[in-house]
């Protein structure tokens, strides 16, 4: 059953995605301990002339229900990938976060058809690091052999949104994941909360622990950031560093983070 509300905007959306109407907005995550750019994520963006921005929380699980998800994927990722291209011409070379649905990882020939674009476009697999939400790996076991495929290619992966969803300690164990994002969730009060910020610890070091690199996601303040940094989280992503940008937007916002970064490391406090 298909509400109808959703009817609407299934057919929107499907519009939108044939007519080359979505764009991709791109967010800066930066290396805690100096403050460099370690990669971008994608993120879908679709501005519809009447109903405005459409936010991917309401579209991409429409998509994943209708068959679509297959088509954004593919559609979402060569455009990241030409993106890459193009910042590479203006001499930045990063790396680049992607927002895979898990329904895509039912494919075993899903990790040959990401190596295959990547080829297609010149951009060496390992620039790429897929994000895929801890609920959504859910029959985790399952996509062991996929997963796998992906790291033999070369290929990193995140586990996104760590703490809300299903618990996936011991999937974490088992899985080949090589990058933990802790949901902004519990980065939100950890300035004003020790119980927050003892788990947000936990995190980084049970991570740290299983080899993992660990992003702190929803970063929106200075005092996030510098807890963050002294907790010996790796990297960081949210408002305070940048809103997802434009293309165009990202070279000019390296030069004004890096003076900023600078700024914030003068005024911490010297340990004696
Ligand atoms: P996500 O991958 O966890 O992405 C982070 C979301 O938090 C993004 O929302 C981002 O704009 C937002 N965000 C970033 N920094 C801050 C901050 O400091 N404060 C707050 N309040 N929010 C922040 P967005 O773009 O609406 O995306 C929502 C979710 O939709 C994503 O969560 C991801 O799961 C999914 N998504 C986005 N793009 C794609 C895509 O191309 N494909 C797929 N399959 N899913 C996507
Ligand atoms: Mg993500
Ligand atoms: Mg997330
Ligand atoms: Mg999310």
């Amino acid at each position: 059953m298909i509400a109808q509300a959703d009817i609407g905007l299934l057919d929107g959306f499907e519009r939108a995605l044939i007519n080359g109407r979505l764009r991709m907005a791109y967010q800066p995550k930066v290396s805690l301990s100096d403050g460099r750019l370690r990669r971008v994520e994608a993120l879908v963006r679709w501005d519809d002339p009447s109903l405005g921005a459409v936010p991917p929380s309401r579209f991409v699980p429409l998509a994943e229900k209708h068959g679509l998800i297959d088509e954004l994927t593919q559609w979402g990722l060569r455009t990241t990938l030409r993106q890459w291209l193009s910042w590479r011409e203006d001499g930045l070379d990063t790396c680049l976060a992607f927002n895979i649905s898990a329904l895509s990882l039912d494919q075993l020939d899903f990790p040959d058809l990401v190596e295959r674009m990547c080829r297609a476009l010149d951009v060496p697999t390992d620039r790429l690091v897929l994000e895929l939400t801890e609920g959504a790996t859910q029959p985790l076991v399952k996509l062991m052999d996929t997963l796998t495929r992906f790291r033999i290619k070369g290929i990193g992966l995140a586990i996104d949104d760590f703490g809300v969803g299903y618990s996936t300690l011991m999937q974490l164990r088992q899985l080949p994941f090589t990058e933990l994002k802790i949901d902004r969730f519990f980065i939100e009060d950890a300035p004003s909360s020790k119980e927050s910020a003892l788990i947000v610890k936990s995190i980084i070091d049970l991570a740290h622990g299983l080899g993992l690199t660990v992003t702190a996601e929803g970063v929106e303040t200075e005092d996030q950031l510098r807890l963050l940094r002294d907790l010996g989280c790796d990297v960081a992503q949210g408002y305070f560093v940048a809103r997802p940008l434009e293309p165009k937007q990202l070279i000019p916002w390296l030069d004004e983070f890096e003076e900023r970064w600078h700024l914030l490391i003068r005024d911490e406090p010297q340990l004696p």
